[in-house]
């Protein structure tokens, strides 16, 4: 027997003043599996979320949980119905009660039975011995955890969670990412995160679900995503991209970095060459000497340092290439600063560029 998806989301659309804002959403999330919804601000993700949670209504398209359909046709459940815990970036507890009661806030029934779940929580998100503490004798930090044990704490099938560590400082978010997806993965339900930052997707999700103007237009392992982007935007929104641009024949596009395969792109037509800054590579090797046309990595072209930046984990360098003037920016792992108007030779790895029709 095939197992139904936990959550399953089909051509959801939501319309404000005939615009759609969110179109044709469909996705689905695995018990135990986080997807994150990456995009923009303003592309449609928190509505996507809200319809999922029943706060909105959409216009067309089904939501399932567990094979059983919580919107759709003839049926709309209350979010109270639907078995989703939510968590949003402002997650504002009930000042006037305690860490416990926080957390307890949402489960019914026998005292005893929720004081154990309770007690479960807040030792998965590290807060044992605070239960009696008040939201405001917390760190940013903690009151996060208190928040995520209230929203776990009645077993949600599916967690919601809109942009959820945005609020926090930066020192602090990368181990509550990581503490957090410790919990979420021990709980078992399906997550679904929204954020704007790829760092967190990548960093989060099992799968990566890039949406842009209301649609979903790649979804995929972040490996995926972020080595086999659809299109250019879709490389752009990782890192910063450089583009050379050139003319596809006979399936070989001829540029000054040497020949690219161009394969399925018609002769004569314009196409983009996308690199990211990590794989337009210094050769230090030939520095000071002329190109090698031989080179296994095309021929390499020669770029005028225009500026250089040391970032902490790499430098990045700003080429004007010789060969038309433009700007390429390379990044060096580590400390690399060469001197403004030094001349280097840079290639590009064929195994890593991306190639599409050119965008005008
Ligand atoms: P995101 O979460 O990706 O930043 P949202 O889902 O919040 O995006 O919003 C998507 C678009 O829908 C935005 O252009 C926003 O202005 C619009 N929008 C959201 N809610 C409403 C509403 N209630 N009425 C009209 N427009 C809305
Ligand atoms: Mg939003």
């Amino acid at each position: 027997m095939i197992q139904a998806p936990r959550l399953q989301v089909d051509a959801l659309t939501r319309r404000f003043d005939g615009r759609a804002v969110v179109a044709d959403v469909s996705l689905s999330v695995e018990a135990g599996q986080v997807t994150c919804l990456l995009g923009p601000s303003g592309c449609g993700k928190s509505t996507t979320l809200r319809m999922i949670a029943g706060v909105e209504r959409p216009d067309a398209g089904r939501v399932i949980i567990d094979g059983v359909a919580v919107f759709g046709p003839g049926v709309n459940l209350p979010p109270e119905a639907r078995g989703v815990g939510l968590m949003f970036q402002d997650f504002a507890l009930f000042p006037h009660l305690t860490v416990a009661r926080n957390v307890g806030f949402g489960l019914r029934g026998d005292r005893e039975l929720k004081m154990k779940r309770i007690a479960e929580l807040l030792e998965k998100v590290n807060l044992s011995g605070f239960g009696a503490k008040h939201p405001h004798e917390l760190s940013g930090g903690e009151q996060q955890r208190v928040a995520l044990a209230r929203a776990l704490a009645p077993r949600p099938r599916v967690m919601l969670m809109d942009e959820p560590f945005s609020g926090l400082d930066n020192r602090l978010r990368d181990g509550i990412r990581d503490s957090t997806l410790d919990v979420l993965k021990e709980e078992g339900a399906a997550v679904l995160l929204v954020t704007h930052e790829p760092d967190e997707a990548m960093r989060m999700a099992d799968e990566i679900a890039l949406m842009r103007d209301g649609r979903i237009v790649q979804q995929g392992a972040p490996y995926n995503v972020y080595n086999a982007p659809v299109d250019k935007q879709a490389a752009a929104f990782f890192s910063d991209i450089n583009v050379i641009r050139g003319v596809s024949r006979g399936a070989l596009t001829e540029t000054p970095f040497g020949a690219f395969l161009t394969p399925g792109h018609p002769d004569g037509a314009a196409v983009d060459i996308v690199i990211r800054p990590q794989h337009l590579k210094i050769d230090f090797d030939r520095a000071g000497r002329g190109p090698n046309p031989t080179a296994a990595d095309g021929t390499p072209a020669r770029g005028v340092v225009q500026r250089a930046r040391y970032l902490g984990r790499e430098s990045l360098v700003e080429f004007r290439m010789d060969f038309d003037g433009s700007i390429l920016t390379a990044s060096v792992a580590g400390v690399f600063l060469p001197k403004p108007g030094a001349a280097l030779w840079l290639m590009i790895r064929r195994d890593r560029c991306f190639v599409f029709p050119a965008q005008v």
